[in-house]
């Protein structure tokens, strides 16, 4: 079995990625336990950012790297909070003031688009020049009050026009296929089968 680290100490992470990989006979460890620790995300795209990641986990390590970086852009703000959406509210990150901080930045607004973005980098090595890439959108409106008490982050502000349900209202399987995570995932899974 192909060892593979993944980028991030997310226990939950780990969990879902593994059991995705588990068909590719890939052993997916956490960069915890090699002490790897956070790399720095000071890019200004998820793509920049995800590389960064995979790379410095692959490097530490001298194994295959997993890596994702993710976020929400609102049309009306430019894009942002994008690659800032953890700490849109402040240090420490904290969910309830990042919803606070976007309520109000949307404040009058009445295009409330906004789409949620996952990039996932799998690095054969740290000097890999053709590592696989897949991104997933996930669009969606931005609600005036938040609704619901499942999933994360942005969830409860988060309207699925098409189900007339908020993010954080859907079933946690319902969520993994519709979601921007979900759909990178799958892409990244097609990749893999056309690569082996
Ligand atoms: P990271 O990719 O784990 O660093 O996530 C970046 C940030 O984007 C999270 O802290 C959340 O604020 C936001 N985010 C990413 N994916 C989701 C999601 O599925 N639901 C809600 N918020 C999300």
């Amino acid at each position: 079995m192909k060892r593979l680290v993944l980028a991030s100490n997310n226990p939950g992470k780990l969990k879902e990625f593994a059991q995705l990989l588990a068909p590719f006979d890939f052993e997916l460890l956490a960069q915890s336990a090699f002490a790897v620790t956070e790399a720095e995300e000071p890019h200004p795209t998820f793509i920049e950012n995800a590389l960064a990641k995979a790379r410095h986990a692959s490097a530490a390590t001298g194994l295959p790297a997993l890596a994702d970086d993710s976020g929400l852009c609102v049309a009306a703000l430019g894009g942002a909070p994008g690659v800032l959406s953890a700490r849109y509210g402040g240090e420490p990150k904290s969910d309830a003031r990042n919803n606070t901080r976007l309520l109000s930045a949307l404040d009058g607004h009445t295009d409330r688009r906004a789409h949620y973005v996952c990039v996932l980098v799998l690095l054969a090595h740290a000097e890999d020049p053709q590592p696989l890439i897949a991104e997933g959108e996930w669009h969606g409106e931005i609600l005036r009050a938040p609704r619901g008490n499942g999933g994360f982050g942005y969830d409860p502000l988060f309207l699925v026009p098409q189900l007339g349900l908020s993010a954080a209202e859907l079933a946690e399987e319902q969520k993994n296929t519709l979601s921007h995570r979900g759909q990178a995932m799958a892409q990244l899974l097609a990749r893999l089968h056309r690569a082996r």
